[in-house]
């Protein structure tokens, strides 16, 4: 079962307690995008076998959005952090490095 920390109230919610909300850390596209551009924004999603950032709603708690860092081989959770973010902190990046040496996401080092 997939337990995840709520960083707005503290409390360790279970899945049955939260709603998923895809994958976190999407980069919007302006008007002057491509049309490649934006079906990319609309459409396309990672989905890795290994570590993965998402946005969880404590829907059954205080009804905040918040993301998450985690394996979704292992179910690993490696952090969650507030959602008001553009990309992930980096105690987070440290954290998923010390249990994942060599992980890269992105452009992130
Ligand atoms: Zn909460």
């Amino acid at each position: 079962m997939l337990i995840l920390r709520c960083p707005n109230c503290g409390i360790d919610a279970d899945e049955t307690e939260l709603a998923p909300g895809g994958e976190a850390h999407l980069r919007r596209v302006g008007p002057e995008a491509s049309d490649d551009a934006f079906e990319g924004y609309l459409f396309h999603r990672e989905n890795p076998r290994g570590v993965h950032f998402e946005r969880w709603r404590h829907a059954a708690g205080c009804g905040k959005w918040f993301h998450a860092a985690r394996c979704t081989q292992t179910l690993e959770v490696f952090g969650t952090y507030s959602a008001q973010v553009t990309d992930p902190p980096q105690d987070i990046r440290d954290a998923i490095t010390a249990r994942r040496p060599g992980w890269r996401w992105r452009d992130i080092e």
